[in-house]
């Protein structure tokens, strides 16, 4: 088993005089504090280069750290260590005879999964196993509604695909992108596919995801998961296939309009959605039908260009509703032509982001992909964005968070933050 130390615990019976060390006298960055509802703490982390410190606070008198602080005082807790597959490593240490505080893990701090190893067995120390971002929980991949006014939004999923890290933060140094999202042993992180439906006077598809017709070398170079897909969920959700009377594309990367078209029995490419108009964005269609060596490897034609041939292709010129209550938005970057969607009703409005902001690891305005064409354009989006996202206290989507499906993101003091919408 391969284990990294994650964080070292500590618990405190008072705040302030901890802060008064770690922040003051040592002078070191302290982060907006996160509330473990399972473990009844709140959670303090203190970046201290790849390892971190977590400050544990209880927030209730039966939680396991009030218990710990009254019977010995504050002081260190826990150490924590990261592995891969918490499930295999439960499973390893089971075999081996070691006594489990936890015979399965639980959701902890930063969306991952955590389980305790009893003192007894670790010689007087209580050792925490995490993984990080949970990789394949049940519940990232659920069908979730939301409403928005009078429009119902419903986010689907495709599966996961994982994508070089560094690829994904750009000018950002691995030690810190990796304490986020833990890459692969060939260096790739993992993210999911969420196209997001709307229903209003139309029911309209964003996105569509990877689709079926890559082969097993594809798969395998990106590590692709659909053993969940948007068939699934699409049925989960109650619809079928010729429900969607429109699909919107952000753009034409192929981990979002792979799902435009299937591969008929007859081998023929055909539109998976037999009676959607697809709705892509002019420039963004010509930069697909005559890619260049820097983005060629994103365009597949076949996608795409099936929908010309059959004709159920319009192509858009400017920002404009698309329908009642959606519009889109050009905000370049990412490829020139990129564009979000606005979806408004009822005085309410959330942003699907696509990959102006593709997870919430991307909060901050210097984590941009180094897969964008023009990044002092996505900055500059970016922020624009974000302001606009506060004045209207906008639910995001994020298209590629493997975890969060969907947002309200906070400012403090500079540091943005997300509160899940589910
Ligand atoms: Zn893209
Ligand atoms: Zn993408």
């Amino acid at each position: 088993m391969k284990a990294v130390l994650d964080h070292v615990g500590i618990a405190v019976k008072d705040l302030s005089a901890e802060l008064a060390f770690y922040r003051d006298a040592l002078g070191l960055h302290v982060d907006v504090p996160e509330d473990v509802a399972s473990q009844r703490v709140r959670a303090h982390f203190i970046a201290t280069g790849q390892s971190a410190l977590e400050l544990l606070e209880a927030t209730a008198s039966d939680s396991a750290i009030a218990k710990y602080v009254e019977k010995r005082g504050p002081g260190l807790h826990h150490i924590t260590l990261r592995v891969d597959d918490i499930l295999a490593a439960l499973e390893q240490l089971k075999s081996k005879g070691v006594r489990l505080i936890d015979e399965h893990p639980r959701p902890g701090a930063e969306a991952s999964l955590v389980a305790f190893i009893h003192p007894s067995s670790a010689h007087g120390v209580l050792v925490e196993l995490k993984e990080a971002v949970v990789s394949h929980p049940s519940d990232t991949s659920q069908v979730r509604r939301y409403r928005v006014g009078e429009l119902e939004l419903i986010s689907l999923f495709d599966g996961f695909i994982r994508l070089d890290g560094g690829a994904m933060f750009g000018v950002v140094p691995k030690p810190l992108w990796e304490k986020q999202t833990p890459p692969d042993d060939r260096g790739r992180i993992l993210l999911a596919m969420r196209p997001l439906v709307v229903r209003g006077v139309r029911t309209m598809l964003i996105d569509a995801g990877l689709g079926d017709k890559d082969d097993a070398k594809f798969h395998d170079i990106y590590g692709v998961d659909r053993s969940r897909n948007l068939d699934t969920t699409l049925a989960e959700a109650g619809l079928r296939p010729e429900d969607i009377d429109i699909v919107l594309a952000s753009h034409l990367h192929f981990d979002h309009c792979g799902g435009f078209t299937y591969k008929a029995s007859d081998g023929r490419i055909r539109p998976k959605f037999p009676r959607a108009q697809y709705v892509v964005r002019r420039g963004e269609w010509d930069d697909a039908t005559h890619p260049n060596e820097r983005n060629r490897a994103s365009y597949l034609p076949a996608n795409y260009v099936p929908l010309a041939d059959a004709g159920v292709l319009q192509l858009v010129d400017d920002d404009q509703t698309i329908m009642p209550g959606v519009r889109v938005k050009r905000t370049g970057g990412h490829c020139m032509h990129h564009q979000i969607i606005y979806i408004e009703g009822g005085g309410k409005t959330a942003v699907f982001a696509a990959d102006l902001v593709p997870t919430t690891a991307h909060l901050p305005n210097a984590w941009i992909m180094g897969y964008d064409l023009y990044p002092m354009d996505t900055l500059a989006a970016k922020k624009a964005f974000f302001a606009d996202v506060a004045e209207k206290d906008a639910l995001v989507f994020f298209e590629h968070d493997p975890a969060v499906a969907a947002a309200h993101v906070r400012e403090d003091k500079g540091k943005r933050r997300y509160e899940r919408a589910d």
